[in-house]
């Protein structure tokens, strides 16, 4: 593709609805590489207004959602790759971007920094002509890691006002699912290869690990990333294989009958009790992993 080509997207690709402002595209540098279908870029110009802005893997940007909405607030994002890829015979700009979220977003709330920003480990593919504005955001790593615990709580753990840049800064990496905010890693902070995503590998690294396997000598089994041998001792659940004495049911009391006009209030009563342990869960069974038997689509232990 001529690098001097300008691509406008916006004009009817989504007719129809609100004219969307945005940026527009100009690629001009010739590819890094192609892959997958995708061609990659070092960089790419957005021109915003009047603006026109190189932009760079590792830069953030301000994505308007594909919803737009002005309740929805808009995606902060971080460059991982540059691209164009063929979607329904047109061409369209892409990023791949890791988000970001605001402080007030996280489990801290309102008692978070305003100014500070984190990382998350979640990526996506967005189109380049959704970028709103381009943020200039600072990684701020921790220096000295002494001097900065024994520092909290107290005035000189808060950052200075010129901190980062013009929107600030981030350090940390916020997991909502656990409320956690772990230090990014290596893998974290540098910007890889074009085409290359360390969160992207790790899913699906993740997804392989969950497929059941055989082990090649035919003695070892994995299931849910974990492996197992013969030999082994397993807990499974109960009921799996049937034992020759049957398990106990649980008893149960029903509610006697009475005269209501002598005990009124019996009707404040359960209509039976039960005895103890009925919501408790069944004890696993223990079994010893004896041979993995294989079909051709198959397998049992
Ligand atoms: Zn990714």
């Amino acid at each position: 593709m001529d690098p001097e080509i300008e691509i406008y997207l916006n004009d009817n690709a989504d007719k129809g609805q609100r004219q969307r402002v945005g940026a527009s595209v100009k690629w001009n540098s010739d590819p890094v590489k192609t892959s997958n279908s995708k061609t990659y870029y070092k960089e790419v110009t957005l021109k915003l207004g009047l603006w026109n802005e190189k932009v760079v893997p590792g830069q953030y940007l301000l994505i308007s959602p594909e919803d737009e909405h002005r309740s929805v607030p808009h995606y902060p994002c971080r460059i991982l790759s540059l691209f164009t890829m063929t979607l329904r015979r047109k061409v369209k700009n892409m990023a791949h971007v890791q988000f970001l979220a605001r402080g007030e977003n996280t489990i801290l709330g309102m008692t978070s920094d305003p100014r500070e920003w984190f990382l998350l480990e979640e990526c996506e593919e967005v189109i380049l002509e959704y970028v709103l504005r381009i943020l200039d955001i600072e990684y701020l790593p921790v220096e000295d890691f002494a001097k900065w615990r024994k520092s909290g709580g107290t005035k000189a753990a808060i950052m200075k006002e010129d901190a980062g840049g013009k929107d600030r800064w981030w350090r940390l990496l916020y997991q909502p699912e656990f409320g956690r905010f772990p230090f990014p890693d290596k893998d974290t902070i540098n910007i890889n290869v074009p085409g290359e995503c360390y969160l992207c590998d790790k899913r699906i690294k993740e997804q392989e690990d969950r497929e059941e396997i055989v082990g090649e000598d035919g003695k070892s089994v994995r299931i849910q990333g974990s492996w197992y041998y013969v030999g082994q001792l397993l807990m499974i659940t109960d009921s799996t294989i049937r034992f020759k004495i049957p398990a106990k049911v649980p008893k149960s009391y029903p509610k006697a009958e009475v005269d209501t006009k002598m005990y009124p209030e019996h009707w404040r009563k359960p209509t039976a009790y039960e005895s103890d342990h009925v919501d408790t869960w069944q004890p696993f069974q223990i079994e010893r992993l004896e041979q993995v038997v294989k079909t051709r689509s198959e397998f049992f232990i």
